[in-house]
């Protein structure tokens, strides 16, 4: 089997990655980037990442499968101006970090063509951004969720389970609801607090002998307050009612926190810390003997 024609809509970290992925497989025969600046299709084009820069919406009519690989926010804009292109037979799929947005805005774009569109986001990544940073192994071991809908073509989510799989990724299927609650605490809300422990210290009047005595602690904390902003502008707004609901949750554990520090009790803060430090090592050892 084999995608003739993938077109990738955004040429970033996660579109790049797919493509340079299904190449390393021999699973593409050619590839179409279509993106906002001029200046990252060329560079995918000239890293081999794709083929060729696309020279519109109107080149998804040639497309097999459509990848959206553009912040959430702007997969309502994307859609639309793809969406009379689009080829009845294609396959539309989409790696957004958060899955109830882009379900919406597939549903009001794609008619009919709902159908046709796979929901799914990587969960692999990192911090860098564009052409440039794409790699083919982004995927290997790591995990894809889809989330597909209750009108979503079995044959469509078979094509994207098995698109994922030659990308090296093994693939999950749960609720769309789920996955932004359950993402929402261990990576939305992760890359909030990262981002805003970096801007509270940067407003500080001592700011700068504070990053200069930074130790490693730190640059482990907040090495994905180094992401794209209007990524996690985006994220943070379509999956506001989880955030702000776990924000607040979060803001009562750190009061209790704080009572546990001024109020010197060495027992609980210990206690809390063991058991933080017991739940994280237990995470990470079965994913070491899982390989995931
Ligand atoms: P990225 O490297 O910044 O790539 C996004 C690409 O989309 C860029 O090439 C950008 O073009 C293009 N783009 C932005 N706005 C656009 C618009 N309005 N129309 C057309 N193209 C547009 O970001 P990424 O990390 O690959 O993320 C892509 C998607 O994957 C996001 O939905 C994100 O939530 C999801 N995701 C990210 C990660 C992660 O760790 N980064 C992990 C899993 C899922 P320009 O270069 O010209 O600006």
């Amino acid at each position: 089997m084999k995608i003739e024609h993938l077109l990738v809509v955004g040429v970033g970290l996660i579109g790049g990655s797919l493509a340079l992925a299904l190449r390393r497989a021999g699973v593409v025969n050619r590839v179409s980037g279509l993106g906002r600046s001029r200046e990252n299709l060329e560079r995918a084009l000239a890293l081999g990442v794709i083929d060729d820069i696309a020279s519109g919406s109107a080149c998804a009519r040639d497309a097999d499968v459509v990848f959206l690989g553009v912040p959430v926010g702007a997969m309502e804009t994307v859609l639309a101006s793809l969406a009379p292109h689009i080829a009845e037979r294609a396959v539309v799929t989409d790696g957004g970090s958060t899955k109830r947005g882009p379900i919406s805005a597939a549903r009001a774009a794609l008619g009919p063509g709902f159908a046709r569109f796979v929901p799914g986001h990587p969960i692999a990544g990192s911090e860098k951004s564009g052409a440039e940073a794409a790699r083919a192994d982004l995927f290997d071991n790591h995990r894809v969720l889809l989330t597909p809908q209750a009108e979503t073509a079995a044959d469509a989510v078979d094509l994207v389970i098995w698109m994922w799989r030659q990308a090296g990724a093994s693939v999950t299927t749960m609720g769309a609801a789920d996955h932004d609650r359950v993402l929402g605490l261990t990576s939305h809300l992760p890359h909030l607090l990262a981002f805003t422990l970096v801007d509270f210290i940067a407003r500080r009047a001592d700011a700068e002998s504070c990053f200069d005595l930074a130790a490693g602690g730190f640059f482990d904390f907040t090495r994905i307050a180094s992401s794209d902003p209007v990524m996690w502008r985006d994220i943070s707004i379509d999956n506001a009612d989880t955030l702000s609901a776990a924000v607040g949750e979060f803001i009562g554990a750190l009061e209790q926190v704080r009572a546990m520090v001024g109020e010197g009790r060495g027992a609980e803060l210990e206690s809390l810390f063991r058991h933080a430090r017991d739940a994280r090592d237990r995470v990470v050892d079965q994913r070491r003997r899982t390989g995931s």
